[in-house]
């Protein structure tokens, strides 16, 4: 490995600079395709934040544009489903992220127009105006309307502002998705503090991960919704949830089985369904029975004057082949994941549909082993996403997690180089050593700094703090060997430790620093050390120059003291002169003139070096000692 040096500099230690605001809560959201919901942890437990009327948790994702283009989101945009399709958004969830290509199989069904004047940009929708008018939507305006109407619940609850989340997200989401729910979070006036994947969250809400006992665990989450099914493969390990596989169908879902309800009305009455006025209405009733039948064997109601029924059996019987489906997605994720049914060790059903007592049974089946089904289908997500929210307030001890790092965290190094220990995107909990060593004789402090950043050098990234390494026995440059220890536990608390291994002379420092930084400071972070790697890369080769060139005046400094004697007059002056333009040099920021003036010094040197060399061998030959 190689070795580097660090900065003798007295410093002292910093304040922890970035430690939680405290009192604050941070909720847990689920932003579903059908329905959203907030949740937040009220005295140690998870529970869904219910709106004026105090029962209702769940927020229709709906929004709906008025003529006057003033807003309507979750239950009270439903009715205009059916009266106004075009100003009435729905499964925004299924365009999040999306370009117009990527929707060009689906983009007719919606009942919105998705519009894009380029295949490769992100789609917007076109509501129209009273004024007959387009106005232009996108999706992640259109999410954050539903998130801030779950902060404005939380809010109204709670009697105080609201403004760090977690947010969920389906395993199977790309980084372009989960930007946009980012994004989404962040008009809404949302820190996103985690983007959580579904499935993590419905285990987390089952209390599974959050202890030790749950190592090795593997975990099958069952996800069937309004308009989407997906089955995730979970393992815990060591402490993080690693998805083994996803699978699923994007459009298979809830509405499906009111669906499969209408039809099998429509063959058995031949009802009147020629308006999308009737249609809309009897997809409505054929929801109801639906819900009405995951409790009662029987449902009957009118509909324009028909008397319509409905069995559970009968119904099972048009769901059965729905389930199936959801069961060969299921046998593909066991696939994907190497794995067969016998090694799960849970089973949880989510979403709404799983209410459905087929549903529960065949997959209950399916895995051979009861599910965990004891919490709220509709709420298991959102609850999970609280209790991640919880443990990233720190309100939680001893909990395992599931995460990456979503900055690098490192060192400075000589002439202010950032040296990465922890690099972004590395699991968490982890454990990363390097060793250094001084460069200066006879250092006896070290400073070691702490920064979190992409960029090369530590000035432009964010300093975490700093500590002094004492009482290093005075040794050459080059001989102590120190280690730096960084330790990044589950909620993002950093310990850095360094010890010195000659000696054993140790010090440490704890420093926490993931959540003190937002998401939108972390995003500025990474897009600047995009924008300006070419400058960076620049800095530091300079920076390195200049440390070499450090080095190589210490030693031709030196090399003029130990061979005064039979060095010329002309020649010490004439490697002073060159020693005084490297010099000059360094203090400049051209790092080809720094290196060309080091190549003059050697190319004049290199002979003396090798006569210094022949008469320290001649004078040792003689039995003399060498300086
Ligand atoms: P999403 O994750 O897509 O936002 P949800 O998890 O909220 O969706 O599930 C919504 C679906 O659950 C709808 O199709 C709804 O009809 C269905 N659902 C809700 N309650 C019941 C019930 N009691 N029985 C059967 N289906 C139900
Ligand atoms: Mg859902």
């Amino acid at each position: 490995m190689a070795k580097y040096s660090i900065d003798l500099q007295a410093g002292k230690v910093k304040e922890d600079e970035a430690v939680n605001s405290v009192g604050e809560i941070i909720v847990g959201i689920d932003l579903g395709t059908t329905n959203s919901l907030v949740a937040r942890v009220k005295d140690g437990r998870a529970v869904a934040v219910a709106g004026e009327d105090g029962k209702q948790v769940l927020v229709p994702s709906i929004v709906h544009f008025r003529p006057d283009g003033s807003v309507v989101v979750g239950e009270a945009a439903k009715p205009y489903l059916t009266t106004a399709p075009e100003r009435t958004i729905y499964s925004v969830k299924r365009l999040l992220g999306k370009s117009f290509g990527d929707l060009s199989d689906v983009k007719d069904q919606f009942g919105y127009r998705i519009i894009d004047e380029d295949e490769d940009r992100l789609v917007k929708i076109a509501v129209p105006g009273s004024d007959g008018r387009q106005r232009y939507y996108s999706p992640v305006e259109l999410s954050a309307r539903i998130l801030q109407a779950l902060k404005a619940r939380v809010e109204a609850e709670i009697g105080s502002p609201v403004s760090r989340a977690v947010i969920t997200v389906p395993a199977y989401f790309n980084d372009a998705q989960r930007q946009a729910t980012r994004d989404a979070g962040k008009l809404a006036g949302l820190d996103v503090l985690r983007i959580v994947n579904e499935p993590t969250a419905s285990s987390l809400a089952y209390g599974i991960g959050l202890t030790e006992e749950d190592e090795g665990r593997t975990i099958a989450v069952y996800d069937l919704g309004g308009g989407t099914f997906d089955v995730s493969i979970l393992r815990i390990e060591q402490g993080i949830f690693e998805v083994l596989a996803t699978n699923g169908d994007t459009f298979l879902g809830g509405d499906d089985f009111d669906q499969a309800i209408v039809s099998y009305w429509q063959e058995n009455y031949g009802l009147p369904l020629s308006t999308t006025q009737e249609r809309g209405e009897i997809r409505l009733l054929a929801e109801r029975a639906k819900k009405a039948l995951s409790q009662e064997q029987t449902f009957t109601a009118e509909f324009r004057g028909t008397s319509v029924s409905l069995t559970r059996a009968e119904a099972n019987d048009r769901f059965a082949p729905l389930i199936e489906r959801t069961l060969s997605s299921c046998v593909r994720a066991l696939a994907d994941a190497k794995l067969e049914k016998g090694d799960i060790d849970h089973v949880i059903m989510v979403g709404g549909s799983t209410r459905v007592p087929l549903v529960k049974e065949q997959v209950s089946a399916f895995f051979e082993k009861e599910v965990n089904d004891t919490l709220d289908p509709d709420q298991v997500v959102a609850l999970g996403a609280a209790i991640q929210a919880d443990v990233l307030a720190g309100n939680q001890q001893d909990v395992l997690l599931l995460d990456i790092t979503p900055l690098s965290l490192g060192i400075e190094t000589v002439g202010g180089l950032m040296d990465p220990i922890i690099p972004r995107n590395s699991k968490v909990p982890t454990k990363v050593g390097r060793k250094y060593t001084t460069s200066v004789d006879g250092q006896v402090r070290l400073k070691v700094a702490v920064y979190q950043g992409e960029r090369d050098m530590v000035a432009d990234n964010r300093k975490l703090g700093e500590f002094i390494l004492n009482d290093i026995p005075p040794m050459p440059a080059g001989i102590p060997q120190i280690e730096i220890h960084f330790y990044l536990d589950a909620d993002g608390i950093l310990r850095v430790k360094a010890t010195e291994h000659r000696s054993g002379t140790e010090q440490s420092v704890t420093i926490k620093s993931q959540y003190g930084i937002s998401e939108e400071e972390m995003a500025l972070m990474l897009i600047d050390s995009l924008n300006h790697a070419e400058e960076d890369m620049r800095a530091r080769s300079l920076a390195e120059a200049k440390t070499e060139a450090n080095n190589v005046l210490l030693s031709a400094r030196k090399f003029i003291r130990q061979n005064e004697s039979w060095l010329s007059g002309e020649q010490v002056q004439e490697i002073g002169r060159f020693v005084d333009a490297l010099a000059a040099s360094v203090a400049g920021d051209d790092k080809d003139a720094i290196n060309e003036r080091m190549a003059e010094l050697n190319t004049y040197t290199t002979p003396l070096a090798h006569e210094a060399l022949d008469r320290n061998v001649a004078a040792a030959m003689r039995g003399r000692d060498v300086n």
